[in-house]
């Protein structure tokens, strides 16, 4: 493809800090996305995300620290000499220009040579699978379509790297998957470098290379998807990632290993790599990892009785709130036509595996 982008950069992100007056919205970030790699910014609102995006493309308040685009220190570039693309959330094309010009117009500001500018638009329409509808105008198109002549727009100009501002928020479910997978595969066929900012945690995991995940500013955890799940070092990153069981207590280390003593009574037996002895730590299980049954039969694990206090049906599987003493415990049970549920109520046994816990970083 002529398109294809021999051109792909590292953006590196060196000592990130930046306020808005005097509200520190970034502190100290630190971060390096190789060429090629489609990486998400993920948090709640607010965690400073879109700032991040931002500062990458340029816009916003100067930032302390450095940003590095391939070899370029572009942290006092504005955003035109930075040679980025960046797609927003509200994709405002010209209302009055046809889907063609509008492709164009970015071509035409950088004063590229007019014998050039069809071909290349022509490219771009294409890959977006809009060369058909390219005499139309925005309003004579579906939301989709839309979105498709913003992508298009952006990559006409062959950045050096694509930013995404939460790109698919306005479409609707459907169409949401679907362009997914086209943005997706329009990446991979350009190997562009791609950021983009998603504050959903199921549609960053199908899409992510890598994830970094923010909160309140600062970078919690930067990872693969599975990585993050299986392997959160913090509170926040393994609630913000899926459903988390949390235990407080201690690892205590004995002749047969190491166990983690719960604050509730609950002694696990933990498994594998070394577990440092000591201090005020958290325990950390998914619901998938419990094992659930009747008051009576057996469960592989440490055993424990409780009592159904909630129960969620989530089609694939049911979710139980179990009262264990004091503490609830969230169970995950795969869910077949015909089998048997639990009721509010019913007693029951729980199983737990020590090496399916993971202990917390202090
Ligand atoms: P996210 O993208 O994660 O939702 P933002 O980067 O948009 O978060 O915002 C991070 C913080 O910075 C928020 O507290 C927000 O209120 C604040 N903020 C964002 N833009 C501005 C601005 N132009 N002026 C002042 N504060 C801002």
């Amino acid at each position: 493809m002529s398109m294809a982008s021999q051109n792909a950069a590292s953006v590196v992100i060196e000592q990130l800090s930046l306020a808005y007056d005097t509200t520190d919205v970034l502190k100290d970030v630190n971060l390096r996305i190789e060429p090629g790699e489609l990486f998400t910014f993920l948090g709640p609102s607010g965690s400073g995300k879109s700032t991040l995006l931002r500062a990458v493309a340029g816009f916003g308040p100067t930032p302390r620290g450095r940003i590095l685009i391939g070899e370029d220190d572009v942290t006092r570039l504005p955003p035109w000499r930075r040679n980025v693309g960046m797609v927003f959330q509200s994709y405002a094309l010209w209302p009055h220009m046809t889907v063609r010009r509008n492709v164009a117009f970015g071509l035409e500001e950088r004063r590229t040579p007019s014998a050039e500018i069809p071909k290349r638009v022509d490219a771009a329409l294409d890959m977006v699978g809009l060369l058909e509808l390219s005499e139309r105008r925005p309003s004579q198109l579906s939301g989709g379509q839309q979105q498709r002549v913003a992508l298009a727009r952006t990559i006409v100009v062959e950045p050096r790297v694509l930013l995404l501002d939460e790109p698919l928020s306005n479409l609707d479910a459907n169409l949401r998957v679907q362009m997914r997978r086209e943005i997706l595969d329009l990446q991979r066929e350009l190997a562009l470098t791609t950021i983009f900012v998603i504050h959903d945690q199921e549609e960053a995991n199908t899409i992510s290379d890598r994830i970094a995940v923010l909160d309140e500013g600062v970078l919690q955890q930067v990872g693969m998807p599975m990585e993050l799940y299986d392997e959160p070092v913090n509170r926040f990153v393994a609630h913000f990632l899926g459903t988390a069981n949390l235990m407080e207590g201690r690892v205590e280390t004995g002749d047969d290993g190491a166990r983690f003593a719960a604050a509730n009574g609950i002694v696990l037996p933990l498994a594998g790599e070394s577990h440092p002895a000591g201090g005020e730590r958290t325990a950390v299980f998914r619901p998938q990892d419990v094992a659930i049954a009747a008051s009576g039969e057996t469960v592989p694990g440490i055993v424990l009785t409780g009592r159904v206090q909630h129960r969620e049906f989530l089609g694939n599987l049911l979710r139980y709130s179990v009262a264990i003493g004091e503490d609830i415990l969230l169970v995950d049970d795969t869910h077949h036509p015909g089998r048997r549920a639990f009721a509010v109520g019913d007693e029951v046994v729980v199983g737990l595996r020590g090496e399916q816990v993971r202990i917390l970083e202090p």
